[in-house]
């Protein structure tokens, strides 16, 4: 009974039986006979089990392990009913349609006996001419082949939502949000997906509103082509706590900026604070929750409107019952567990607010002029010298950084957060007071331990075999645990009796912190900073690739006392809004249990 829970719980967070990361194929741990056994409790549930038994299970055919390109013999919903189209005719029709300038999210690729059928997502079968984002709906390619579009994929779906979406404008609390529901309305009735992106226009430009939401065919992940898009939709609230503690730290920033180690000329004149906001989900619905969101992901709509950066503060801090805490002394949970919450808040904060938000790029923005004094150029606090480098015409970050600018900007903003939050005035924005001796000590000890534990947890992300970082963040992180480690065992050691590492915990000096640790993160911040505003990629590489080097110690030992205690991928149980007739609506959670999230389901009326 608990492996078939564990299954329905798993396929439920998943929206199916493949893992929304990594999409690999999961199976119940009974035997087939048991699950069999379970499904005679029906007819219907019997003739289920009968159906769809060699779906569940994993068979022979290890190609069907995993979801992809039907022609390599895996497994996607993309083409359906095409078990033969290959990889090279899916390129073909896309380019056409590309070709066509039609957008291809919501759609899906059928290999008829002439050619394709290109599935639109739509309630209507047959919208209109006018309605379509292409007069044309049938084509003859150059090979003979036709292409023809068909509407009405996923038709009952559509229309539920569409209908819904249009009773929704009725409550919306400003005209982009008409405009935005309007344009779903249509989007989703017609197909078209011109319509998707002037509600997201008008989505980005609603800004701050107290409850979000975004709706559509948006990430392209789980599409083996990369181009077709898995439905999702979020209702999320403003936690007006946090968002006022945030604002605060935006209005306070030209005081604090300059505490950072370096001077006014590698900073920009006026800081302009990056767009950001922490939510509280109430749903998500989709193959997996995110930690965070950045969307839209049409480049013409982020250039010309902009794009919100949202942080989905419930799903990170949401944690299993009873959930282990590794590489955590004992005497140190109880303060680990009671602060590591706002610790973080603190910290995320702090990173995509200052960290991301602060620096300047020296530039030649175009020949002979420049954004600094050129005659006597900043004297970099590395040399003590006028800076020799910066970048030149034409050049940017992501252009001189190249690969690493991700990870690299990542480190920098964690290092301004692990900078500022040593800075009591802006743990009193966040409520924390008393000082290094009070709470505002234990919220920054917190803040220093997570982001060593976050360092060796890292290990997990490194591939042994190319030796390379799959994760920007974590990369950084480990970075930022050497550099604990650098300042002497004064401050910052890994402590161990056994050969396996499995006992490993982190020691970490909060009386040193504010003497060694900070002093340590500046020296390293200051190079990170400099070479980035400078455009001084060699230097930067010379250190950054030092540093987040793996070493045998870190590869060979700690590496697998990490795998060994690493916890499984999250599944979320999550609420349900019912209305109780009198115009109240009642919020109903459930246990963070296999149970919980099978009856969430039922309750909510799809099981
Ligand atoms: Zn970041």
């Amino acid at each position: 009974m608990d492996a078939y829970l564990n299954y329905a719980a798993q396929f439920l967070g998943n929206l199916g039986n493949y893992k929304s990361f990594g999409d690999s194929k999961f199976v119940p741990r009974l035997e087939p006979r048991q699950l069999k056994a379970l499904a005679t409790v029906s007819k219907e549930t019997l003739e289920k089990y009968e159906k769809f038994k060699d779906l569940i299970y994993a068979g022979n055919d290890v190609a069907k392990l995993h979801l992809g390109y039907p022609s390599a013999g895996h497994v996607s919903t993309y083409y359906p009913a095409s078990p033969h189209i290959t990889k090279e005719d899916i390129t073909g029709v896309s380019d056409f349609l590309e070709s066509k300038k039609l957008l291809p999210e919501n759609t899906r690729i059928r290999k008829t006996g002439d050619g394709f059928e290109v599935l639109i997502a739509s309630a209507s079968t047959n919208p209109s001419s006018e309605e379509r984002d292409l007069k044309d709906s049938e084509w003859t390619l150059d090979d003979g082949k036709k292409v023809k579009l068909v509407f009405g994929d996923h038709s009952k779906e559509m229309s539920t939502i569409a209908h819904h979406i249009s009773e929704a404008k009725k409550y919306a609390a400003n005209k982009h949000e008409v405009d935005m529901m309007t344009e779903y309305a249509t989007s989703f009735r017609t197909g078209s997906l011109q319509a998707f992106k002037r509600s997201q226009k008008a989505w980005v430009q609603d800004k701050g509103p107290t409850v979000e939401s975004d709706i559509g065919f948006i990430e392209t992940y789980r599409d083996p082509h990369g181009i077709r898009g898995e439905w999702e939709g979020f209702v999320a609230m403003v936690n007006k706590e946090r968002t006022q503690a945030f604002s605060k730290l935006v209005e306070t920033a030209p005081k604090y900026i300059p505490l950072l180690p370096w001077s006014h000329e590698f900073e920009k004149d006026k800081f302009l604070s990056p767009d950001f906001t922490s939510l509280e989900v109430l749903t998500f619905a989709g193959s997996g929750i995110p930690a965070g969101i950045n969307i839209p992901n049409y480049d013409d709509i982020r250039q010309n409107f902009g794009f919100k950066n949202v942080s989905l503060g419930n799903i990170l801090s949401a944690k299993a019952p009873n959930e282990s805490i590794p590489f955590i002394k004992d005497s140190d949970l109880a303060t680990y567990q009671k602060y590591r919450d706002p610790a973080f808040e603190v910290q995320v904060g702090l990173h995509e607010l200052l960290g991301h938000g602060c620096g300047k790029l020296l530039q030649e923005t175009s020949p002979g002029k420049f954004n600094f004094d050129n005659d006597s150029p900043p004297i970099s606090p590395l040399t003590g010298q006028p800076i020799k480098t910066w970048y030149a015409p034409g050049q940017t970050w992501g252009s001189v950084f190249g690969p690493m600018a991700a990870s690299y900007e990542e480190c920098r903003a964690e290092c301004v957060a692990m900078a500022l939050s040593c800075e009591m005035p802006i743990l009193e924005l966040f409520g924390f007071e008393g000082g290094i001796h009070g709470e505002a000590g234990d919220v920054l000890y917190t803040a220093y331990l997570q982001m060593a534990r976050a360092g060796i947890a890292a290990l997990e992300f490194w591939d042994p075999k190319s030796r390379k970082w799959g994760q920007a963040h974590m990369q950084a992180r480990f970075s930022i645990l050497r550099t604990f480690l650098n300042a002497g065992v004064e401050f910052c050691q890994l402590e161990y009796t056994k050969d396996d590492l499995s006992d490993l915990t982190i020691r970490l000096e909060k009386s040193r912190i504010l003497d060694l640790g900070r002093p340590a993160v500046d020296t390293y911040l200051q190079k990170l900073h400099i070479y980035k505003a400078t455009a001084d990629f060699s230097a930067a590489k010379r250190m950054y690739d030092e540093i987040t080097d793996v070493e045998s110690f870190y590869a060979d030992l700690v590496r697998p006392a990490v795998l060994a205690k690493k916890m499984p991928r999250k599944v979320f149980v999550q609420g349900n809004t019912v209305e109780m007739g009198d115009g109240r609506v009642e919020l109903r959670e459930y246990d963070a249990s296999n149970v919980g999230m099978v009856r969430s389901w039922v309750e909510r009326g799809y099981v």
